[in-house]
């Protein structure tokens, strides 16, 4: 959307006002004030600059201040405290003494002009600006799902959980140093800045100037980054927003993002990536990542099923104080087998080497991405119990000089996507070489996730096989919004203080003893047999 202060390339407009004086600090007032409108940075700001003492200058951002007329020539300014720092501070307030009635009024008239006109939507204009209507983002997810989400990605600590990852971190680095020939002099949109590290990152690499976009608090964070950061900053520009409703002032070579979540497509992220393509990038433009595959495999882990099974346990019990728990046994068993397990396994749990499914994020459509429907075939290497289908995700950075992938796989450093499993309440049986069929059919919802249903089916031996077998199949529905974080369980038993420090390495036993008492040395073998490091989330 283009407006007249852009057009006008209006950064900055100033008023003489006689006098002001902070609602909060009584008397003290100064003699002459510059009154300044100012836009820079994707901040636009109104400035009060004592002339006497120019260090004594107020600054409100105008996307939270509000004016208020108190007579015909006095006035009262109001900010409110940003998102971020609620807690911490209060809303200020400057009260302003115009030398007369005209120039009151003419500053109130600025005033709205700048707020209608600079700051549209929480976006800060000339970079960025929201368009007011429904946007597609708002079509699709749940508003209460969505807030949610953004104040999750607006706090620090879950985006230093991400950059501390240094598997994924360092990789995207990698990935953008060894092609820097893609970023030199090129316009670069980060999809989701978080913190803005990618957009540092883009900068270091020569961009020529980036967008970062990011919808959450967590932008005003990428602000003070990138600001910190002066000489990458110059060439960044944050812009508070979804990426389906701010504008850009000009199209993007190349898209830089982070959008995959467990499975690769929890969260919806990728839509909001591709919707991003469509909307800002040039034909033939580069997108970093640029596929992604889905990779999976049947396992077989006869601890995990008991560990599962056995939860739903407590339901049997029919004289719990008195009371008859049994109704609810099979509702139990069912909700414990509808989560999908995050952890990091083993590699040589599975039993049939992995299938693909590529997304191709230069050329998928959005929609494609609201049903994903999966085929399935393996061939069993081994006769066991196959308990479910283990998951996980790559991405590939493909550079004008290096390809790179980015893997979550098991086997491989560990990342803070770990791995995903998927437990039928029914495991089924196999033989080596036995084919195993079915299918994963992944449907999106409105919170921002997905709803998977699980088939998987082989052919029985004994009675009937020379006629081709009987058929056992096993089914289940999981929602990937609820996963059950096997490594991130809360201690048993509360320490006292001054145990804690030297009992470090037997609270991680009692961790996974206190999952299942029977099989937890098993499970200490198999990790320590695969080298697998525990990672708490
Ligand atoms: N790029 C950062 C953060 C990745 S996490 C990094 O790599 O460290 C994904 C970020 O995208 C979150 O901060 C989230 O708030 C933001 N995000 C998700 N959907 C978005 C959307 N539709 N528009 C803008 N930002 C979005």
């Amino acid at each position: 959307m283009e407006v007249s202060a852009r057009q006008n390339k209006q950064k900055e407009q100033d008023f003489l006002v006689a006098s002001i004086s902070q609602l909060s600090i009584s008397n003290s007032t100064s003699p002459r004030v510059v009154a300044k409108f100012h836009y820079d940075s994707g901040v636009a700001e109104l400035r009060f600059d004592p002339e006497s003492d120019p260090k004594a200058s107020v600054h409100f951002d105008l996307h939270t201040s509000r004016l208020f007329k108190l007579s015909q020539s006095e006035s009262v300014c109001i900010s409110e405290a940003s998102e971020t720092d609620k807690e911490k501070s209060y809303s200020r307030g400057i009260s302003i003494q115009f030398r007369n009635e005209e120039e009151s009024r003419n500053f109130h008239c600025a005033f709205e002009q700048w707020k209608k006109e600079v700051v549209v939507q929480g976006s800060d204009f000339p970079n960025g600006t929201a368009s007011s209507s429904q946007s597609k983002f708002d079509d699709k997810i749940e508003a209460s799902s969505a807030k949610m989400y953004f104040h999750y990605y607006g706090q620090l600590l879950h985006q230093q959980n991400m950059m501390q990852d240094y598997v994924r971190t360092g990789t995207y680095y990698a990935a953008v140093m060894e092609n820097r020939v893609d970023f030199v002099g090129r316009v670069v949109v980060d999809v989701g800045a978080g913190s803005g590290i990618l957009s540092l990152f883009a900068a270091q690499a020569g961009a020529r100037h980036v967008y970062a976009v990011e919808a959450s608090e967590m932008a005003e964070y990428a602000r003070k980054l990138i600001d910190g950061n002066p000489s990458l900053g110059e060439r960044i520009t944050v812009i508070k927003g979804k990426v389906e409703e701010v504008e850009l002032r000009e199209k993007a070579d190349i898209l830089i993002s982070e959008p995959m979540g467990t499975l690769l497509v929890n969260e919806r992220m990728l839509e909001s990536y591709i919707i991003a393509r469509d909307r800002f990038l040039v034909p033939n433009g580069k997108m970093f990542p640029t596929i992604g595959r889905i990779h999976m495999a049947p396992f077989s882990d006869e601890y995990l099923y008991m560990e599962i099974a056995n939860k739903a346990l407590f339901w049997q019990q029919q004289n719990y104080y008195g009371v008859n728990l049994a109704p609810l046994q099979s509702t139990a068993f069912q909700g414990y087998f509808s989560q999908p397990v995050v952890d990091a396994f083993d590699p040589r749990l599975l039993v049939a080497p992995a299938v693909s499914h590529v997304i191709d994020f230069t050329s998928t459509k959005e929609e494609d991405l609201y049903e994903i429907d999966i085929p399935l075939k393996f061939v069993s290497t081994v006769g066991t119990r196959v308990h479910g289908l283990a998951c996980w995700f790559d991405v590939l950075f493909d550079g004008s000089t290096v390809q790179r992938w980015l893997t979550t796989g098991p086997g491989a450093p560990t990342t803070h996507w770990y791995q995903l499993r998927c437990v039928l309440a029914q495991p089924i049986y196999v033989m080596p070489g036995q084919e195993i069929v079915g299918r994963l059919h992944m449907v999106s919802h409105k919170a921002q996730s997905y709803t998977l249903h699980l088939t998987l089916s082989a052919k029985m031996w004994g009675p009937g096989a020379e006629q081709g077998g009987i058929l056992q199949t096993s089914s289940g529905k999981l929602d990937l919004k609820e996963p059950y974080y096997r490594l991130s369980q809360p201690q048993a038993y509360p320490l006292p203080q001054d145990q804690q420090s030297n009992q470090l390495l037997q609270t991680q036993d009692i961790q996974i003893q206190a999952q299942d008492e029977e099989g937890s040395d098993l499970m200490q073998q198999t990790l320590q047999d695969s080298g697998a490091e525990l990672h708490s989330l």
